[in-house]
């Protein structure tokens, strides 16, 4: 029988460190259980910097999403905390009730924020003031934006000025914010550089804009209904509408002290990571104290997970853990700042060489002692920090000449530094992959770095490691390194670009995507990541002839409905040009109330949305609606979105309200490569915003109407460009539709009209479209019209479910606020 292993905590270490089991076979020894009171899969905590500048989308970056978990047969109960342990009767016991028996338990809890003692940091109920942030979580992280994003919201004040603090202030920056950065110790990031290499970053930030304030120690959060300001130690008080706080971490150590385990800092554990004393408790990560020491990254975690699958699952009883060298390296584009060791020398015998060239920003710092390189600072240029971090982690020999560890003076050139290393030296720290893992992936068939990088995870974390990643990969290739050829894939899981996919998809009257796999793919194998590119594009080809298949489909395509952030959905019926009826009206106020939609909202798009519907609800609402589906989801056509027009503006010169219902009928819910959403206005005017649709319509004088195509107004902002000006509505509706299907065969998946139009130019594209210039303007007008004849509603699925699954329940995400009336 299989031995229960259960595991605290859902983050980095405790899902490595079960990667790490399961690579060991673990999976045919233990059962496995993870507890973790976030409500998500396993996702890169380091990435969150780049998901608050807006580089990142928070879903890209799950290292282990929950189809993961069911297809490693591992139990998550995501979102539910545990705690206590009874290491007695060996159980958990979580916050929901249940009580788990475990065999061997790992506790891998990571670290809260540590907020430090202030006036007014509290509401008199005890919880942090509105406005106050911590960066922790991927929570955190989408507060911060949200709040940042309100343009009342005009300056914020990070309290903290080390590795996180500057890429809070960073990335806050992206939201327009003027940003302060306040720091009790003397320079910035003194936990990790030296005080002359402070002052250069110093400068370095406060060149990118943002304020800092060293040596000082905020006192207060200031304002009453909202904040204000803060007050520092010296009474100097700086305004703002928010605070961050990235003042430091404190261990998750609640449950092992109610539960008597042995608690200093953190947990202590032995070389094994079992919990000192302890037969079969382990703890691994940012909750743990090894030999007095209390890591706050990542590549520590990674060296740990392995030797605690070792030792779990009895692999390698001598394997051992004595402890982690530690580099870092700040993640702010245009601030090159990489540490390791120690900041400066410490003993008499230390060589210390230091280069400093403050007018650049340049500045750099290597310890040396016993002929080892025991410390490094690289500030505004780090080209040799791939070999200087190989020469600390491996204690590599040093060459005679220091300063050519600096420059390149005849110092071990990269080539030759790559060969040196030892297969087990780390490459990527974030993702805890080793050159041997790399070379393996290569000789394995992975020919470019790219492909190297996707099948061993090296260098998607922070990404400092992106040179050395590379250097190994061209070493490991004998310098056959192939240019990626996938770059030009259509989706990821087929070696066609778009055109030549297509036409092999026609060639071999392939019907549904799984006969593409079976035909196009190496190997005939499916890839997750290329489903939904490819159902989008068969639709789009055949129309009413395409066989579909749900498990190629994203979540909202297969319930029709856009699903919110707590796991319930919204349901938008359909409202051609926004134009709505007292019936329609009362029926969707009588479901409303029925179903108690905690949110009735209008949309951008001129709709109604009710959100907050459980999944199983769906069918019900739809049909206690019994209106259309309004497109409020998916990759399609979406909405028209009219002015009042002719017949009631006293300067309309058409009946936009006319023609946006026509276009809206015409093209409901056709696929395409991404979302559009389109307009028409009634005069030049444009209180329909026309000129920022993905196709947008302007009446004009005597009665005629101009087209703009590849216009944006959410996160991308770009005028239109004119296609023509025609005559009549008919004309519109034809040039618009060919313009779609033209866009639909030619755009990469996910490619909206504002980056296809200029990619392909607007010139090029009106020869096609109006000029005919390849003789395929039947051919487009005739495949939208096939489109267009193969429409069905998809909530008409409500009576008839797809699949026994498609209408269950789901697991909640995380619980919203219930906001009936504001
Ligand atoms: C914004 C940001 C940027 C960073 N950048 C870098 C970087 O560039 N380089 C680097 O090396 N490191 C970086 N780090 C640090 C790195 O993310 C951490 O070292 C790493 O996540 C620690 O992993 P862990 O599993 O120990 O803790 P975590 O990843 O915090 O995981 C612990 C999990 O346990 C859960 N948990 C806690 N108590 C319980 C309980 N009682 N029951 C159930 N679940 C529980 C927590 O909710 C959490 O999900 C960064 C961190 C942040 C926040
Ligand atoms: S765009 Fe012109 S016609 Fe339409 S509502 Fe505005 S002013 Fe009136």
């Amino acid at each position: 029988m299989k031995r229960q292993l259960v595991v605290i905590g859902n983050g980095m270490a405790g899902a490595r460190a079960v990667e790490e089991i399961l690579a060991r076979g673990g999976g045919d020894a233990f059962d496995i259980t993870i507890f973790g009171d976030e409500p998500y899969g396993n996702y890169n905590r380091i990435m969150l910097s780049h998901v608050l500048s807006g580089e990142e989308n928070d879903a890209d970056i799950f290292l282990n999403a929950l189809p993961w978990y069911r297809e490693n047969n591992i139990t998550l109960h995501a979102g539910v905390r545990v705690e206590r342990v009874d290491r007695y009767s060996k159980h958990v016991f979580a916050a929901d009730g249940r009580v788990v028996p475990y065999d061997v338990l790992i506790i891998a809890t990571g670290s809260h924020s540590f907020l430090p003692p202030m006036d007014g940091l509290y509401t008199p109920s005890g919880s942090v003031r509105h406005g106050v942030f911590t960066f922790r979580t991927m929570d955190d992280t989408r507060k911060m934006v949200q709040f940042a994003q309100h343009e009342h919201h005009r300056r914020a004040v990070v309290i903290g000025g080390g590795l996180l603090g500057l890429e809070a202030a960073r990335g806050l920056q992206a939201y327009g914010l003027g940003v302060a950065v306040v720091h009790s110790g003397g320079h910035l990031m003194n936990a990790q550089i030296g005080p002359d290499g402070g002052a250069i970053l110093r400068r370095s930030v406060e060149a990118l804009g943002i304020e800092v304030h060293t040596g000082g120690r905020t006192t207060a959060v200031l304002g009453q209904d909202r904040i204000t300001g803060v007050r520092l130690r010296d009474d100097t008080e700086l305004n703002c509408d928010m605070v961050v706080v990235t003042a430091g971490i404190r261990p998750n150590v609640d449950v092992a002290v109610v539960s008597g385990l042995p608690v200093e800092r953190a947990i202590v554990v032995d070389d094994h990571l079992r919990v000192m004393d302890e037969e079969d408790i382990y703890a691994v990560g940012e909750c743990v104290q090894h030999r007095g020491e209390v890591y706050g990254l990542v590549a520590p975690l990674w060296e740990q997970a392995a030797v605690l699958a070792d030792q779990v699952t009895g692999v390698d009883h001598s394997s051992v853990y004595l402890g982690s060298r530690t580099a870092t390296k700040l993640k702010v584009a245009g601030v090159d700042v990489a540490s390791m060791g120690l900041p400066g020398p410490e003993r008499d015998t230390d060589e210390h060489i230091v280069f400093s060239e403050p007018s650049r920003g340049v500045f750099k710092s290597i310890v040396i002692r016993d002929n080892k390189m025991v410390g490094a600072t690289l500030l505004g240029d780090s080209r040799k920090v791939a070999y200087l971090t190989q020469a600390f982690d491996q204690g590599l020999p040093l060459p005679e000449e220091r300063l050519s560890l600096m420059f390149d003076l005849g110092s071990p050139g990269e080539e030759e530094g790559v060969a040196e290393l030892a297969d087990s030296a780390q490459v990527c720290n974030c993702n805890g992959v080793s050159k041997g893992t790399l070379v393996a992936a290569v000789q394995g068939g992975c020919r470019s770095v790219p492909a190297a990088m996707d099948a061993t995870r090296a260098g998607k974390g922070c990404g400092s490691c992106k040179l050395l990643v590379s250097q190994v990969v061209e070493w490991a290739a004998g310098g056959a390194v192939e240019v990626d050829p996938a770059a030009s894939y259509y989706v990821p899981g087929i070696p066609l670009d778009k055109a030549a996919l297509m036409s092999r998809i026609r060639e071999l009257g392939l019907r549904s995507v799984s006969q593409v796999f079976a035909a196009l793919a190496p190997g005939s194998a499916e890839d997750a990541k290329s489903k939904m590119g490819l159902a989008s594009l068969l639709k789009m080809m055949l129309a009413g002839q395409y066989i579909d298949e749900r498990d190629a489909r994203f979540i909202n395509d297969r319930v029709h409905a856009n699903i919110q952030r707590d796991g319930t959905f919204s349901v938008v019926p359909q409202m051609k040009g926004g134009v709505t009826s007292v019936q329609q009206l009362r029926t969707i106020a009588d479901v409303a109330e029925k179903h108690n939609i905690p949110m009735i909202k209008l949309t951008g798009g001129q709709r109604i949305d009710l959100l907050g519907v459980p999944k199983e609800d769906l069918p019900q609402v739809w049909a206690d609606l019994d209106m259309p589906s309004g497109y409020a989801y998916g990759k399609s056509f979406r909405t028209v979105k009219t002015c009042v027009g002719k017949d009631y503006c006293r300067f309309g010169t058409g009946d936009s309200t006319g023609l946006g219902i026509s276009l809206e009928t015409r093209f409901q819910g056709i696929e395409s490569p991404a979302k559009l959403k389109l307009a028409v206005s009634g005069c030049p005017r444009n209180c329909a915003e026309s000129l920022v649709k993905d196709v947008g319509v302007v009446a004009v004088e005597g009665g005629r109407w101009e087209i703009y195509i590849g216009g944006a107004a959410g996160a991308h902002i770009r005028k239109g460009d004119l296609l023509v000006t025609v005559d009549t509505p008919e004309e519109v509706t034809l040039l618009a539709g060919r313009f779609m299907q033209y866009y639909r065969e030619n755009a990469n998946w996910l490619e909206r009209t504002y980056a296809f139009v200029p990619r392909v130019g607007i010139d090029k594209i009106r020869s096609v479209i109006l000029d005919d210039s390849e003789g395929i303007a039947a051919r487009l007008d005739a495949a939208m019209q096939a489109s267009v004849d193969s429409y069905v509603d998809p909530w008409s699925e409500r009576d008839d479910p797809l699949t026994p699954g498609q209408f269950r329940t789901s697991l909640p995400l995380t619980v919203l606020p219930q906001v009936p009336v504001r």
